[in-house]
């Protein structure tokens, strides 16, 4: 092992060791709102500059989304090169496609979607008018069918039953994960519970 590996291994082991100490220090340095302005202004010039750290993380970020591993190392000049271009072009494309709304605040049209000429607060406005508007009428049709569903004892109501004490103890569970036959089961054992009350009810 030469001497950087072995720097390494004793900084990855402190690290691990001072973990809650160093994520203290950390966060007693970001409460300083100076500290977090500075902060921001630094990446806010890096940005700008597109500087050869900035893009280097820009790549980095990209593969740890396809989840690929790469170091700094690994990305080359041409790497560096073509995303800068890449980047160049997408940020005048954004510049191009800046509208501004009726309320007069900007927004960015999206080419390749189907988009409100709206800024979001507009269009966050208008969905929570509608909600408004619909409200009552989702609420009523969402109590009818899950009557129904209780009187049928039909498969998604009891989906919901077997699933519901599962996610109390954190298990997310999703429907299609439920085999048919427990849903059988569940059935019969809803079925038989239901003719116990009505017997005992029928006698009281
Ligand atoms: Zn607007």
């Amino acid at each position: 092992m030469t001497e950087s590996e072995i720097n390494k291994l004793y900084f990855k082991e402190y690290r691990l060791k001072n973990k809650d100490k160093i994520k203290k220090a950390q966060n007693k340095y970001y409460l300083k709102p100076d500290n977090k302005l500075k902060k921001k202004q630094q990446a806010q010039k890096r940005s700008n500059e597109l500087s050869d750290i900035y893009i280097k993380t820009c790549i980095k970020q990209y593969y740890s989304y396809k989840n690929i591993k790469i170091s700094f190392k690994d990305i080359t000049k041409d790497m560096i090169t073509n995303k800068r271009n890449k980047i160049i072009k997408l940020r005048n494309e954004k510049i191009s496609n800046i509208k501004i709304c009726k309320c007069g605040n900007s927004y960015t049209r999206i080419t390749n979607k189907k988009v409100n000429n709206m800024c979001t607060i507009c269009n966050t406005n208008k969905l929570k008018k509608y909600n408004i508007i619909n409200r009552e009428h989702f609420l009523s049709l969402g109590r009818k069918n899950s009557k129904k569903y209780k009187e049928n004892l039909s498969n998604t109501y009891i989906k919901t039953i077997i699933i519901a004490p599962l996610r109390k103890i954190g298990l997310n569970i999703s429907f299609k994960d439920i085999p048919q036959e427990l849903i059988e089961l569940k059935r019969k054992e809803l079925q038989t519970k239901r003719l116990l009350k009505n017997k005992q009810n029928g006698k009281n």
